[in-house]
């Protein structure tokens, strides 16, 4: 099963991709984390990228869309994956017709703008592993320690007051098309992103069984 999902930054696509592969037992695949990890390691990937991500635009096409390539090729996607945070652009979702994939579905999880301002700003990641928290409605058991791996935890760059209504901009912009394109195939299923992770879990697990 090929599945992707789509949603504003902070509408917690991360999250609900994580519970679908435990679920599906099929990889997420988040172009941010292999792009944040590529900026870490300062590869040739991460030079190109690192601006754009810090500014809170979106890495051209033709960068995101050779890196997804080469990771669906890879042997764990052979009975399918679940794309977190790709496509984010119609040139991306046009990408992957034109690589012959076939998408069995695509979950959008609609929050509002004033919500996502909340969450991003609160939200921290692990810097080892990449692990998310809030300051609020999640925290690590020890601030600024992660529970998984004890690593540190740090706001990232692109989560400050700023650079988010930036993002949540070039989201409606340039992501948002997104929903019509998938609509007009019959693909789209729209959950609604609730308080509590737990309800919105329950409802993407729905949705992907439906
Ligand atoms: P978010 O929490 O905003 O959903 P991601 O971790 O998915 O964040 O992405 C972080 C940043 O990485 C984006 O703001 C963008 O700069 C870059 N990025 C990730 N995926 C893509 C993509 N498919 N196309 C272009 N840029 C991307
Ligand atoms: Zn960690």
């Amino acid at each position: 099963m090929n599945l992707i999902l789509l949603g504003a930054p902070g509408a917690g696509k991360g999250t609900q991709a994580e519970v679908i592969c435990d679920t599906l037992k099929i990889p997420a695949i988040s172009t941010g984390n292999i792009l944040r990890e590529a900026v870490k390691n300062g590869t040739e990937l991460g030079l190109k990228a690192k601006e754009y991500m810090e500014s809170g635009n979106l890495v051209p096409d033709e960068v995101v869309i050779g890196l997804l390539k080469e990771r669906i090729a890879q042997d764990d996607c052979k009975n399918g994956y679940v794309l977190d945070g790709f496509p984010r652009t119609v040139p991306q979702a046009e990408a992957l017709d034109v690589m012959g994939v076939v998408i069995d579905k695509v979950i959008d999880i609609e929050v509002a703008d004033e919500a996502i301002q909340k969450r991003l700003s609160g939200r921290r990641v692990c810097e080892d592993c990449g692990a998310s928290y809030h300051v609020d409605y999640k925290p690590s058991a020890v601030e600024g320690k992660c529970d998984k791996c004890g690593g540190k935890t740090v706001q990232r760059k692109d989560d400050h007051p700023d650079t988010i209504k930036d993002r949540l901009n070039v989201y409606h912009e340039q992501t948002e098309p997104l929903k019509d394109y998938y609509s007009k195939t019959g693909k789209l299923v729209i959950v609604e992103g609730q308080e509590d992770v737990k309800d919105t879990t329950a409802l993407t697990l729905k949705a992907v069984e439906a």
